[in-house]
């Protein structure tokens, strides 16, 4: 198998090289040539066995022979014996027919962990295998750069820069990445915000040549290893609910898209799916688009459920590409128009998209009414991200008989401010963090300059 660019200018690539490459060079994303089927014996044959195997099987026929079986097994039981809980998602049984999935008991507590901590290990073998190295470079206002951090702090081939702004990301969420003492881990506070830091990263990819000829990697979740191995978990949680014989609906707290279109992978390999149901918070480019054919950016608005908080939904380009019927000249046209002004998309592809997604919207107010009401229907304290596909799937419940699975995609500890305002005392940290707030930290202040960052990127790695 190969992979192509919705955009259709770029040269088709192998997993390898894709899981080395970010973004297509006619600036698109890549994409599967073709979806693997996933057959309904396949789906019956996976009751039962543990996640570790499941992501096997599922992720294999992307893998294309490019790692023996062997080799690729060992690297997926490792990715997810780091995790807290022997089930590694858990289902949680909300009442009759709806259930969490808990995709937060990786490391650093919410679902990224799920797909990092197996990219790192897949990059550590490629660049093993190649006798290369390679540089990690990612700016993050949380979840991502402490993921990204967790999964690479063992890979000997890897060193990891991780830039946020100073001061203006949440103690714990701080604390997550710069208590990892690693030698190839490196975070730099930048004095700025989150777009300056974020600015340094795409100026850096641009033009890597402060690096002296080492390979800049990018862990964004354009990067298609990260899609692949979230596809896993919803068929790991469809089979533990009756797949193949029975369908299921998910509901997914989205941002960047890239957690949903891992579900629309999941359903495009044969995994029965009735509906999905994408929860947005109030910046809500996503349900714009569905609900209103409105494809347009809107200024970004600081919510209680900061990882939810975007301005393009990157990923969604791969949704089109499928939605356009693989055409990568009308996504080319599409995206070039979106880039400048505000866009609709053509009758059909909305109306294919509308067939299998619905949206919802749900604001500050509601995430604290859903986490206390939740808490008393069900003695759960949710997250404020969960609490958003809590009240979107509640709004979508259709036919009875199909249970409807909420992606949990973070730990309530993790947000603690939206836990307290909601009324409650907060969460305690797991047992594995609960020092976290004690550990030393190591990281480096840096003015907003992109001549300071490089400098230290390139006289720090190794
Ligand atoms: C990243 C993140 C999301 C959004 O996921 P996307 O794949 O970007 O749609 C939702 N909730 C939490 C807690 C996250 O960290």
């Amino acid at each position: 198998m190969r992979y192509i660019s919705t955009r259709g200018q770029a040269p088709a690539l192998s997993f390898e090289e894709v899981v080395l490459t970010g973004m297509a060079s006619d600036g698109g994303l890549y994409v599967p040539e073709t979806v693997p089927r996933l057959s309904h014996d396949d789906l019956a044959e996976m009751a039962g066995l543990s996640y570790a195997e499941i992501a096997f099987r599922v992720m294999k026929p992307y893998i294309n022979g490019e790692i023996d079986d062997a080799t690729f097994r060992e690297i997926v039981r490792d990715a997810y014996a780091s995790f807290s809980h022997d089930a590694v998602v858990p289902l949680n049984q909300l009442d009759a027919n709806h259930f969490l999935l808990e995709l937060f008991h990786g490391p650093t507590l919410a679902f990224k962990d799920v797909a990092l901590q197996l990219l790192g290990r897949l990059l550590d073998h490629f660049l093993e295998k190649r006798n290369e190295r390679a540089v990690i470079m990612g700016a993050t206002s949380g979840d991502t750069g402490s993921a990204a951090i967790e999964g690479c702090r063992h890979c000997d081939n890897l060193d990891i820069f991780i830039l946020h702004p100073y001061q203006r990301v949440s103690e714990v969420q701080r604390r997550q990445m710069t208590t990892v003492l690693a030698d190839n881990v490196f975070n730099v506070a930048i004095e700025g915000n989150f777009d300056d830091a974020q600015a340094m990263v795409k100026a850096s990819f641009a033009d890597q040549s402060f690096l002296k000829g080492a390979r800049l990697v990018a862990v964004n979740s354009i990067n298609w290893a990260r899609i692949m191995a979230q596809i896993v978990y919803y068929v790991a949680s469809a089979v533990a609910l009756g797949a193949p014989q029975r369908s299921v609906s998910f509901c997914v707290p989205s941002a960047n898209f890239g957690n949903l279109f891992a579900g629309y992978m999941a359903y495009r390999m044969g995994l029965p799916v009735e509906r999905f149901v994408i929860a947005t918070n109030a910046n809500d480019i996503l349900h714009r688009t569905l609900v209103d054919n409105d494809f347009s950016k809107r200024e970004l608005v600081a919510t209680l459920t900061p990882s939810m908080d975007i301005v393009v939904s990157s990923n969604f380009e791969r949704l089109l590409f499928e939605a356009y019927e693989r055409d990568g000249d009308a996504v080319r046209d599409l995206m070039d128009r979106f880039q400048a002004e505000p866009a609709v998309l053509a009758e059909a592809p909305l109306s294919r998209l509308r067939e299998m997604f619905a949206s919802h919207r749900v604001d500050d107010a509601t995430i604290l009414e859903v986490i206390r009401e939740a808490h008393h229907r069900t003695q759960e304290v949710l997250d404020p991200h969960t609490a958003t596909g809590y009240r979107a799937a509640e709004r979508e419940r259709g036919d009875p008989g199909v249970p409807m699975i909420t992606l949990a995609t973070a730990h309530p500890a993790k947000f603690a401010e939206a836990v307290v305002k909601a009324g409650f005392p907060g969460v305690p940290l797991p047992p594995h963090m609960d020092d976290l707030l004690e550990r030393e930290e190591r990281y480096t202040v840096l003015p907003a300059e992109l001549s300071a960052v490089q400098q230290f990127m390139a006289e720090n790695r190794r």
